[in-house]
């Protein structure tokens, strides 16, 4: 069986949560080899057999930490080379959508671009699916030249464990000139406080003008805290300045696809809906009955967020004990 190769994110040792949702995906398709660019794989290595990663491809050195993506395509476009895989599988990031697309052209391949999911076609072909124009269509296509390189969003699946080896296999590679046109020349660390990354989280809860004020907000932060979750906005509350724009979700903000989305005093604009509605469960608290989000909502409560969302976190409490 031919390998799926999923490009490890990893920050140093520490394996992100989305890779091992790609392993996840990988499994269906073939035998999953994560590739590791840069330092940290022998740390990395347990959590990857974990997941049910065969191999690992480790490149590391520093012209993976001194210049950004072109050194990634050359990695994967020699293992694509090597090992004719059934496919690449990338991590939906700005920064992978360009690895993918200089991959692609690489080895004269097709992509694919925000996956939200993938299955098995016909003649075993991969299918993608994805969601567009805002969310209002779903579409299903499947690379035909070459092998698919295809970028999948964070929670698209729920990372599933399987045993296996994770035999670590040094690739060695000599960088191009060519794509060390861009150095790195600082890196800036961005803060982050207790709460899961918003990317990432398997629960977002949202607030939006509903709240009313910045002091408004802490009643999400508090809702958020309870369970573990990431904050999320709208952008009527980041345009009030009652929240900072990188919480924002939606068209002109950050997509998001947890397990739970807890849209609290959000009316469900479409510009919203466009970055969450692939969540796969989506819970509404509005004082409006006629509140676009609940079209969308798979569980709604009508009433006052100052209200709701108080008892909510009582019951919260009262099961965590
Ligand atoms: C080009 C473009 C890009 C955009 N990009 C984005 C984007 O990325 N993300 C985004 O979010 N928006 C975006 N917008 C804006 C979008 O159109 C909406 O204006 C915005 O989403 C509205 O935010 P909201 O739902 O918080 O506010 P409102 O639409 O004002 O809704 C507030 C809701 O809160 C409810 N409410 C009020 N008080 C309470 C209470 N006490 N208890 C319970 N419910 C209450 C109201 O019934 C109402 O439904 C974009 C717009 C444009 C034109």
């Amino acid at each position: 069986m031919a390998e799926v190769l999923v490009l490890a994110e990893h920050t140093g040792g520490d394996v992100k949560k989305v890779t091992l949702e790609l392993l996840t995906l990988a499994r269906k398709f073939g035998e999953p080899a994560a590739v590791w660019a840069g330092a940290g794989s022998a740390d990395g290595q347990a959590r990857l057999a974990e997941y049910g990663a065969d191999r690992v491809y480790v490149a590391d050195g520093s012209d993976f930490t001194d210049y950004a993506v072109a050194p990634e395509a050359e990695l994967l476009a020699q293992l694509v080379a090597d090992t004719s895989p059934a496919a690449v599988l990338l991590a939906s990031t700005g920064q992978n959508k360009e690895v993918a697309a200089r991959l692609a052209v690489k080895t004269r391949s097709g992509m694919i671009a925000d996956a939200v999911g993938l299955t098995a076609g016909d003649g075993g072909k991969i299918v993608a699916e994805q969601s567009i124009f805002g969310g209002a269509t779903i579409v299903h296509s499947a690379v035909r030249t070459g092998t698919p390189v295809i970028t999948v969003r964070p929670n698209s699946v729920a990372p599933e464990l399987a045993a296996a080896a994770a035999a670590l296999s040094t690739v060695d590679l000599t960088v191009s000139g060519a794509a060390k046109g861009a150095r790195v020349t600082e890196k800036v660390v961005q803060e982050r406080g207790e709460r899961p990354e918003l990317a990432e989280a398997a629960i977002v809860v949202s607030g939006g003008r509903g709240v009313g004020s910045a002091d408004g907000f802490e009643l999400i932060e508090k809702l958020a805290d309870s369970l573990g979750a990431a904050v999320g906005a709208s952008r009527a509350v980041t345009d009030a300045g009652w929240y900072p724009h990188k919480f924002q979700v939606g068209q002109t903000g950050m997509t998001v696809s947890p397990q739970l989305y807890m849209a609290i005093g959000i009316s469900g604009a479409i510009q919203h809906r466009a970055g969450m509605q692939t969540s796969k469960t989506i819970l509404a608290v509005n004082k409006d009955p006629e509140a676009p989000i609940f079209e969308l909502a798979d569980f709604g409560v009508v009433g006052d967020l100052f209200q709701v969302v108080p008892q909510l976190l009582g019951d919260i409490q009262k099961r965590s004990g």
